[in-house]
């Protein structure tokens, strides 16, 4: 079965709202025949709803890049799951780098925001990596492994059609230094090992895993060929319609 391929674009903490609308006229028009594949975008929360109107209709899906957990209540400045849901985003990202990092979000709560997700119907987008110490201590493995299992405790089977994974070495993102297409190739190999694991087989060899970390349109190309590289998730070279769509439209 070929898997999915999503080409996804998190725009974090960037775009007015003039240069949202720009951003995403520009990817629409010059999307094309993009054959099977997928395209995600992550615009600021509070352009959410907007680019989803603007890409009605389109081969573009829209995610939002954080929620909280719990339904609803007393929680300032928090998105509830079912807020993104009626916002018409498919998909949350989970778990992101700058998430885990920044903002100190532990695996306890990338599980349930998973959990929650799932619940009102959303597609998790679970994003795992390494920092560069832990590359250079050799534990590269054993963090993404654990950075797995954790997000996905409780998740069935059945459930798992709806994730995508994102490996994103913490080392790779918004440095330049993009992983080289075998060191991503290994990773994410290791990553549908732990989910046969965790799992079976065919479950594996269905969820999608992206690569992120330093994308740009000319280092795609080498990192698409791999086989258990099922498309990116980019950063800066997603804040420009060009780029994105040369990223996109990669041979
Ligand atoms: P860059 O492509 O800017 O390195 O960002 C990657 C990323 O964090 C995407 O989520």
């Amino acid at each position: 079965m070929k898997r999915r391929e999503i080409f996804a674009g998190n725009w974090k903490m960037y775009k007015d709202y003039n240069g949202a609308v720009a951003l995403v006229n520009g990817l629409k028009g010059g999307l094309g025949d993009i054959g099977a594949r997928e395209v995600a975008i992550f615009p600021p929360a509070l352009y959410v709803r907007e680019m989803v109107s603007l890409c009605t209709g389109t081969r573009i899906d829209v995610g939002v890049q954080n929620m909280y957990f719990e339904k609803e209540g007393a929680f300032t400045g928090e998105l509830a799951p079912a807020m993104v849901k009626d916002c018409g985003a498919r998909y949350i990202l989970i778990g992101h780098s700058e998430r885990r990092h920044v903002f100190r979000e532990t695996d306890v709560e990338v599980n349930k925001k998973v959990a929650a997700a799932l619940a009102v119907g959303l597609d998790p987008m679970v994003c795992v990596g390494e920092l560069l110490a832990e590359r250079e201590a050799g534990t590269s493995e054993a963090v993404v492994k654990t950075q797995l299992v954790e997000a996905l405790k409780g998740v069935t089977k059945e459930r798992m059609a709806k994730v995508v994974v994102a490996y994103e070495p913490v080392w790779a993102i918004g440095t330049g230094k993009v992983a080289t297409p075998e060191i991503a190739e290994t990773m994410h190999r290791f990553i549908r090992e732990t989910l046969g694991a965790l799992y079976d087989g065919a479950t594996a060899a269905m969820v999608p895993v992206l690569y992120g970390g330093s994308v740009k349109p000319d280092n795609i190309a080498g990192l698409y060929a791999m086989e258990n590289i099922d498309g990116c998730l980019v950063g800066g070279a997603s804040l420009a319609s060009d780029s994105f769509l040369d990223i996109i439209k990669v041979k």
